[in-house]
């Protein structure tokens, strides 16, 4: 049994145009998210490289483009 085609609205243009930094975005941080602090310190962790704030602690690291916060001694959930 064919499923019934997807209905568009004439009136609306799906089409969208965002304009993409991707130097910025895939850029090293370099502002701790949570303090602000320049401070961050890269650290080798096997196949990624994490980041600490040496102001406030807290441990970052990349992931698709955006920096997570790391609780100390847990692995990082990869996205789905
Ligand atoms: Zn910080």
């Amino acid at each position: 049994m064919a499923s019934a085609p997807p209905v568009f609205d004439d009136d609306m243009d799906p089409s969208h145009l965002a304009e993409l930094d991707f130097g910025t975005a895939f850029a090293a941080p370099t502002d701790c998210p949570d303090c602000g602090s320049s401070r961050l310190t890269a650290q080798d962790a096997g196949d990624r490289t994490d980041f600490s704030c040496d102001d406030c602690r807290a441990e970052w690291a990349f992931r698709l483009g955006r920096i997570v916060r790391v609780t100390a001694g847990h692995a990082v959930p990869e996205p789905r």
